[in-house]
């Protein structure tokens, strides 16, 4: 349920002044009107009105009501490394919830019969974290996880991966924090139906607040290490990893690839003002400075228009605009 604006907050200095009492009563972290670009690794959004920061699900149970009290729309953020925003207002009279870890430390590992590996993580961690430590401990997910950028969480809503594994193959359980009615459900795998990049037991109003991981160990360390170093530096020979991007735009379609489609067609280098398709990978559109979401927007559309007229493929956008938050 997407919601609209809430003036009668933003107009009323005294339900404000509450609001951000009781988030410092609650030792929840934010920041007022921030600018949202920072907070997308293409560097595209609007002011918002507020960003907090929790870290513990005692502070999500505070937050839940204090959004229902003063009929705030929120949005559940990660690091931003795979959405963008162009909202109706700016600033617009939302809140941004990003789920944070204070602490890169990775909680208990033990074994079970059949040498499988658990970990513990806060979803708040970062994949590249995750990633260095399968790497030290020579779990097989490193070599799928390396150079995913953004959060664990963020990994698990949108089942993030390569064609060399992704999140679904490592949940043994996650934790589903429920911001309507602020109960807390813990899921085992057959209640977690994951799709190709993303899934359907998680919605808008859900946060994932941590997770056990499945890890299992390689058995041959010098080929590990191989494809290890072999998928880093495939990442770098084919991704513009110093532009300001979303990694891929679209989902490949079924037995294809939607960079190759673009790519076939001579769209590369196609830009709406400042947002732009990579010269360098057909599947990446770029902030080259100053795009807009607007920008962004109607390059996705254009090229989907364009690939579908030409070849009567349609492709589905892997990339989040967010347009609106959710109540
Ligand atoms: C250079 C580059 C390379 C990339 N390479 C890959 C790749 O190889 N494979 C791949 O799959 N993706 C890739 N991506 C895309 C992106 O990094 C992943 O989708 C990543 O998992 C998003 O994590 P995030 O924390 O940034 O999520 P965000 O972009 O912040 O959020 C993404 C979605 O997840 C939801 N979400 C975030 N955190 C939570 C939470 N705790 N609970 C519930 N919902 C949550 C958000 O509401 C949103 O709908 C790449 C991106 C870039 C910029």
């Amino acid at each position: 349920m997407f919601k609209a604006l809430n003036p009668f907050f933003m107009n009323n200095p005294t339900a404000v002044r509450e609001f951000k009492k009781r988030l410092i009563q609650t030792e929840i972290p934010f920041d007022e009107n921030v600018d949202l670009a920072p907070f997308t690794s293409v560097g595209i959004g609007e002011r918002i009105a507020f960003c907090v920061r929790p870290h513990t699900e005692g502070q999500l149970n505070l937050l839940s009501p204090l959004l229902k009290k003063y009929e705030l729309p929120y949005l559940i953020h990660g690091q931003g490394t795979n959405c963008f925003f162009h909202l109706p207002k700016n600033p617009y009279p939302g809140v941004l919830i990003q789920w944070t870890t204070r602490s890169s430390h990775i909680e208990s590992v033990k074994t079970n019969k059949s040498a499988e590996f658990f970990v513990k993580v806060h979803t708040g961690l970062r994949k590249a974290t995750l990633s260095r430590f399968c790497f030290t401990h020579q779990y097989e997910a490193a070599v799928w996880l390396a150079g995913i950028p953004g959060t664990v969480g963020g990994g698990i809503a949108m089942n993030a991966g390569t064609r060399l594994g992704d999140f679904s193959t490592l949940i043994y359980d996650v934790n589903r924090f429920d911001m309507t009615s602020g109960t807390i459900t813990t899921l085992r795998p057959h209640l977690c139906d994951f799709l190709y990049r993303g899934q359907s037991f998680c919605n808008n109003n859900q946060l994932l607040t941590s997770a056990t991981l499945r890890l299992t160990k390689s058995e041959n360390i010098d080929s590990f290490k191989k494809k290890f170093q072999e998928s880093l530096a495939y990442r770098k020979k084919t991704q513009p990893l110093k532009e300001k991007s979303f990694g891929s735009t679209f989902k490949n379609p079924e037995g294809n690839s939607a960079g190759a489609l673009i790519q076939a067609l001579g769209l590369k280098g196609t830009h709406r003002g400042d947002a732009i398709i990579s010269p360098h990978h057909a599947n990446f559109f770029i902030n080259r400075d100053k795009a807009s979401g607007g920008d962004m927007l109607a390059l996705i559309d254009q090229t989907q228009e364009t690939v579908f007229r030409k070849t009567g493929i349609s492709l589905t956008p892997e990339v989040r605009p967010i347009q609106s938050f959710v109540l």
